[in-house]
Parts: structure tokens; C-alpha cells; sequence
């Protein structure tokens, strides 16, 4: 098959890349660089396994001659490009709605045109301030006030998803809306909020793991791999189309446990210092408490089982992060 991966060069989108390139995929890659890497695909690049079949585009997806191209080109889009991050996300709001909502429209726009399957990478902020679990696809949303910015994600993730709905009643595109959970793994940079790559460094540096709020907040973390094996095998199945599915873990862990067990494993000196959420970000900065996707609608069209466990996850993560900073 050829895909397109909007947003191939960053974190998701290079493991989803190798994902298919390991399949005999054909993989097309759009990514404007903004926090994605040709890092993240360089041992993919230089594989020669997959140099042929392997195009990288360094370009926007408001880029109408590209998008044209591309999608005209493919079989299928993975539409990951999206501004990321809760740190990101609060320096850069206006840029975060347009990309996310303007350039998710356009990208569905072309795979209209040329009646492309389409996956929208979604999130599971859209859920808001649940504290119940397991939060299910058909579940109420909640969300903050407009003056706190945090919920500008969540809403213009949410209008993707209705956008995309709207292109499958409308036109019959074929679309799948993934709601991604905390998806982890070696590359994932800390710069733009990510707490494991953050603790995980702080921890190898001896300097104290920065738990936010009280830390009995909690999170299911899925590793990267198992969450793209679930997005490539989604788009084969007949019964995911149109339809909205959770892709996460399962095993809840709060941010004081997971800072104590990153100590643990890295057999740091560090100590946990609880940072107050008004000093750690703007005023008014709300979290949310508590995050456990239920996975059973998912479980029931492909082979989905995100086997991977937290222990090993960071086993892989710290060992990543030893040899970047050995490498230096
Ligand atoms: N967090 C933390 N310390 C950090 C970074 C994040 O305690 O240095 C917390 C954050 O407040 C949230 C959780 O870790 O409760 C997960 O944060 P992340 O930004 O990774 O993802 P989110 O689930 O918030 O999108």
C-alpha cells in the first residue's frame, strides 16, 4: 500500500513510518519540522531495506500543490501533523487552533477530492476533566472556561473529529478517528511537556523529578509501537470506518509513583520535588486528575493489545536516553 503520513517526522509518525516500512509499504512523508525531526527518520533513511520506498517532503499541509501531489499519489493518510504538547500548546495558541483545525479541514479537503481512506490522529484531552474510568468513546465531554487556554486543545481536537464525521455522512469518505492516550517511547522529547522524557532525564542528571500538583494525578502510558500497529492495522478494517476509537494503555499509574519508580530504575540520587501547577504554568492552568481509556470497541475489529508494560517501556526509554547523552 502507499501511505501518506502528515506529521511523519515527528515521534508517532517516524514509528508509524517504520511500521509500514516493515510491511513493504510505500511511505510518503509530509512534515513541516516544527517539532518533529529528519533525526527521527534518519536510521530509516539510511536502511537499505526501505530507500526506495521511503519520500520525505519537507513542507506544510496548507501547501495545496504538495497535498495534491500526495494524496493523489497514496492510498491512505495517516493525518498526524498537529501542534502537540501542553507546553507547546500554551506558548503558541493561535498557531495550535489553525494547524489543528485549518489543517486537518484541508487535509481531509484532498483525501475528499480523491476519495482517500483517511486516519485523523485525535487525543484523548477531548474526554476534559473526566475523573471516572474507564473513559469510553461514547461518553459526555467536559470541558473549563475559554480563558483557560488548555481547553483550546481539547475543543479544536474535538472539531477534527466532527470535521472528519462530517466528510464521512457528507461525501462517504472513508474516515478512522483514533483518541491517542499518553503514547511513549525512546525519541519522545520532554521539550514540549511529555512527563516521562522529563523525569527520565532528570532523573540520569541527578537533579529532582518535578512532580506537578499534589501528584496523585494519574495516567495510562502506551508504548509507541503497540499504538501504531493499532493505526496501520485500523485502516484495513471495514468495520472501523466512521467510526471514533480510544488507543491507549490500560495501566494506571499516578505521577508520584511513576517519579518513584523512574528513580528506582535509573538508580538515581535524584529526590521528587512537588511544583505547585500556578508555578509550573500560567495561572488558572487546569490538569487533568485522571486518564484510563476503555479499549474494548478497538479490541472488537482488530488485534489490538498494547502488551507492552510500564517497567519495560522505561527500561527502553532510559536506555535510549543513556546512549543519546553517551553519544554526545
Ligand atoms: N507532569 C509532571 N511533571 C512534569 C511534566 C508533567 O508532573 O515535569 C504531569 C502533568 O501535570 C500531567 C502528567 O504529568 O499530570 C502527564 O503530563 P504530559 O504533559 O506528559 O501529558 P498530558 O497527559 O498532560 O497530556
Amino acid at each position: 500500500m502507499r501511505v501518506l503520513i502528515t506529521g511523519g517526522a515527528g515521534f508517532i509518525g517516524s514509528y508509524l513510518a517504520e511500521t509500514c516500512l516493515e510491511i513493504n509499504d510505500e511511505v510518503y512523508i509530509i512534515d513541516n519540522l516544527s517539532t518533529g525531526s529528519l533525526d527521527n527518520l534518519k536510521h530509516l533513511q539510511e536502511d537499505s531495506r526501505y530507500k526506495d520506498r521511503l519520500f520525505v517532503h519537507v513542507d506544510t499541509i496548507f501547501n495545496d500543490k504538495a497535498l495534491l501531489e500526495l494524496t493523489g499519489t497514496c492510498d491512505v493518510v495517516f493525518h498526524l501533523a498537529a501542534a502537540v504538547g501542553v507546553r507547546y500548546i500554551l506558548a503558541n495558541p493561535l498557531e495550535s487552533i489553525r494547524t489543528n483545525i485549518l489543517g486537518t479541514e484541508n487535509v481531509l479537503k484532498h483525501c475528499a477530492r480523491f476519495k482517500k481512506k483517511v486516519l485523523i490522529a485525535s487525543s484523548s484531552e477531548v474526554y476534559g476533566k473526566h475523573l471516572h474510568a474507564p473513559l469510553l468513546e461514547t461518553d459526555n465531554i467536559i470541558y473549563g472556561p475559554s480563558s483557560k487556554s488548555r481547553w483550546s486543545y481539547a475543543t479544536s481536537k474535538l472539531m477534527d473529529e466532527f470535521i472528519a464525521l462530517a466528510y464521512h455522512r457528507t461525501n462517504g469518505l472513508n474516515v478512522f478517528i483514533t483518541r491517542l492516550f499518553n503514547t511513549v517511547g525512546p525519541r519522545q522529547s520532554g521539550a514540549y511537556g511529555m512527563v516521562i522524557p522529563r523525569f527520565v532525564s532528570q532523573a540520569l542528571h541527578n537533579a529532582p523529578l518535578t512532580v506537578y500538583g499534589d501528584g496523585t494525578q494519574s495516567r495510562t502510558f502506551t508504548y509507541v509501537k503497540d499504538v501504531v500497529r493499532g493505526l496501520r492495522a485500523l485502516v484495513d478494517s471495514e468495520a472501523a470506518v466512521g467510526e471514533v476509537f480510544n488507543v491507549g494503555g490500560i495501566q494506571e499509574i499516578t505521577m508520584l509513583d511513576l517519579a518513584r519508580m523512574i528513580i528506582r530504575k535509573t538508580g538515581s540520587g535524584s529526590r521528587i520535588e512537588l511544583i505547585p501547577y500556578d508555578q509550573a504554568f500560567e495561572k488558572d492552568f487546569e490538569d487533568m486528575q485522571r486518564r484510563v481509556p476503555g479499549i474494548e470497541k478497538i479490541k472488537k475489529v482488530i488485534a489490538y493489545d498494547p502488551k507492552t508494560d510500564l517497567e519495560t517501556i522505561l527500561d527502553h526509554i532510559i536506555a535510549h536516553m543513556k546512549n543519546s547523552a553517551a553519544a554526545q
